[in-house]
């Protein structure tokens, strides 16, 4: 088992983000942010809990919670190193009155992360909230910051890949014995628990015989048999940050088409993955794999995206896609699984995490690539 990896972790540094985000408020046309999406305010801030609003102004952070979260918002944001008014507002009245002081004090124009907000937010916000300050729509502000991982964020990432590389280690043997997709799943996430995840980063896709045709199936209680193919398509968190990996197994020989199918996309994960370099356009990693895999006649069983960045979420930018038009650089973390799905035959995916770097890309996702459990 990998050992928990936690205490040795490099720090991540909190307290730089904040000047980093308000260095774009001019061009994005606002003088305050709202932040309500919590992936964003866990980076901003430290703050882990389920309840908060963080209102970013030129040059202060105004914290607000609930009454749930106002001793570990104390503790965490103080463990960051970030300085800010934290606010406890038992209410939604108590919240309002505390951030509409502020924003009305000082905030002609107001932004709200589009992608966050709901409908009936909005409304709250531009009727009552915040109702003399002009609301602007902003576009992934924080989340462009979070594309760039600094050393400490891939090294969790990358304690998240090891611990999920060791799970499927201990787990994949156990596939002769003929256990069930759910059996798979429940193994690997009690797994990587006791390696010192958090838990898991997605619910995991354990996809044997004809469910492989499904890029994202559900475990069943379908026991895996001899001789078919197995996607298994899982990960874990670290200290908030994820792991994403996929790998395609058989127990005993699956069958000359089902060893073609392999081979292919093995082929085209390993040309994309060839592709990823800093200034790689991501639609052109896209097409490393994509090429292969229509040259072979599959164009259409290949029926998602390459990848995509991975982080504090599971799915964040940049993707890597077809109809992409982000540009890789130095930091990025993504994902590289083409696959092919075939219906009433089965499917391959094979799924790597890597860190981009100047002249190509380190694996953070290690386990092997063989086809056959013996
Ligand atoms: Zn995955
Ligand atoms: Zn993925």
């Amino acid at each position: 088992m990998t050992d928990a990896p936690l205490t040795r972790l490099p720090a991540v540094d909190v307290t730089a983000r904040e000047s980093r985000l308000r260095a774009g408020f001019a061009e994005a046309g606002i003088d305050a942010l709202l932040v309500t999406r919590l992936p964003n305010i866990r980076y901003l801030t430290g703050f882990t809990g389920s309840a908060a609003l963080v209102l970013v102004t030129p040059d202060d952070l105004l914290f607000v919670t609930d009454g749930r979260y106002g001793q570990q918002a104390a503790e965490q944001l103080s463990e960051a190193g970030v300085t800010a008014r934290i606010e406890v507002g038992l209410t939604q009245q108590d919240q309002r009155a505390q951030l509409g002081a502020t924003v009305a004090a000082g905030c002609d124009r107001l932004g709200l992360e589009a992608h966050g907000v709901t409908w009936a937010q909005q409304r709250t916000f531009g009727d009552e909230w915040f109702a003399s300050t002009e609301l602007v729509p902003t576009d992934g502000l924080v989340e462009g910051l979070r594309r760039v991982k600094e050393p400490g964020e891939v090294a969790r990432i990358g304690a998240a890949c090891a611990i999920a590389d060791a799970a499927l280690a201990e787990v994949a043997p156990t596939l002769v014995e003929g256990p069930t997709e759910r059996d798979v799943a429940l193994a690997l996430e009690v797994t990587m628990r006791q390696g010192g995840a958090s838990g898991v980063s997605f619910d995991a896709i354990v996809a044997s015989g004809p469910h492989a045709a499904m890029p994202h199936a559900r475990p069943s209680d379908r026991r895996i048999e001899r001789g078919e193919l197995v996607i298994i398509d899982f990960g874990c968190v670290v200290d908030g940050y994820c792991s994403d990996m996929t790998r395609t197994l058989s127990v005993g020989e699956p069958g000359a088409e089902a060893t073609r199918l392999y081979e292919l996309v093995l082929m085209a994960q390993q040309a994309g993955r060839d592709a990823v370099r800093a200034g790689a356009e991501c639609a052109t990693v896209d097409a490393a794999c994509r090429d292969l895999i229509a040259g072979a006649g599959h164009g259409d069983a290949f029926s998602h995206g390459t990848g995509h960045g991975v982080g504090l979420e599971i799915h964040e930018a940049p993707r890597v896609a077809a109809s992409a038009r982000d540009t890789l650089e130095p930091g990025h973390v993504v994902t590289v699984e083409p696959g092919v799905y075939l219906p009433g035959v089965g499917g391959v995916r094979i799924e790597d995490t890597v860190v981009v770097t100047d002249d190509g890309a380190d694996l953070l996702t290690a386990s092997p690539k063989d086809l056959v459990l013996a």
